[in-house]
């Protein structure tokens, strides 16, 4: 049997068009451009070509070097959205996208529609307590029926919120966590039980209430991304293995899925959190074929990706 390709259930594109939407939307002083610029500087960040197709070839370029045959990539606001449904058109047996939307907005269900359906994203990813919304509320019910429609997959933020980048720009941090709690995804959930959610993060410092959900409904899965600082909010002393054994209990392997959190260059794919998180699954044991689900066979099998 031929292993599973190994995919990133969870990368964010940061291409030019995010990086000017954000400079747009910031106090500081100087044109677009030059917040830019002092950005770069202050952070070290490569920034994003200019020309979004030399930033995909970059990315493919990338990956070439890794071992990683497949990244699910997100656009981060919405000004992003086409240009990651342009790089997984163009690279899709590497790139499947998932693009950012806020069921606020006016015609949040024909802009869904619009995104899966033209523009070929497989995916939505909601943020309730950035947007001001909870997520079993009805409002949103009109863009998971869009994703229903196409068998696509909703990325759920949960816990905390932070983006540092958003920081470095200046803008306001508006995010409410309390929205953000996994167990308003349950009812949600129960409703629309055609929709495969994700809690990406192991639900970012509402760890027990991931598991909760996870075990409440089976079509909730977690992702393992980021660096995970978040086990830093746990009023008990947890490991990163002490969160794969519980995830793993309580959602089983088939709905723990493998995520980086990569985003900006120079750090481009994050390999080093694959070989982290890969040792510490091997560690627990289970057979080669759940280490194949768990690092690629889940989010495809989600995805339906041949
Ligand atoms: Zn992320």
């Amino acid at each position: 049997m031929t292993n599973p390709p190994l995919i990133d259930a969870h990368c964010h594109w940061f291409s030019n068009p995010f990086f000017q939407a954000l400079a747009e939307e910031s106090p500081m002083a100087g044109t677009v451009r030059q917040r830019i610029s002092l950005v770069q500087e202050s952070t070290g960040l490569q920034l994003p070509d200019e020309d979004d197709s030399v930033h995909r070839l970059n990315w493919l370029a990338e990956m070439e070097e890794s071992s990683v045959d497949r990244l699910v990539i997100f656009s981060s606001h919405p000004k992003e959205s086409g240009t990651v449904a342009e790089a997984a058109a163009a690279a899709p047996k590497q790139l499947t996208g998932v693009a950012v939307i806020n069921p606020n907005v006016e015609n949040a269900a024909q802009k869904a529609r619009t995104l899966l359906v033209e523009r070929g994203m497989r995916g939505l990813l909601l943020f309730p307590a950035q947007h001001g919304f909870r997520i079993d509320s009805p409002l949103v019910d009109p863009v998971l029926e869009e994703i229903a429609a196409v068998q696509g997959v909703c990325y759920v933020h949960c816990g905390l919120f932070k983006v540092p980048l958003r920081d470095h720009f200046g803008l306001k941090r508006t995010a409410n966590p309390s929205l953000a709690n996994p167990l308003y995804l349950v009812p949600a959930a129960d409703r629309h039980p055609n929709v495969n959610f994700i809690i990406p993060h192991f639900g970012a410092g509402m760890f027990r209430e991931t598991l909760m959900a996870g075990m409440q409904c089976r079509n909730i899965s977690t992702d393992t991304s980021s660096s995970n600082g978040w086990i830093r909010t746990q009023s008990q002393n947890l490991t990163l293995k002490d969160v794969f054994e519980r995830a793993l209990d309580a959602f089983g392997t088939k709905r723990v899925l493998f995520g980086t959190d990569s985003g900006p260059f120079p750090a481009g794919w994050r390999e080093d959190r694959l070989s982290e998180q890969s040792s510490i699954v091997r560690s627990l044991g289970g057979s080669a074929d759940e280490h194949g689900q768990i690092f690629g066979g889940n989010i495809a099998r989600l995805l339906d990706l041949s």
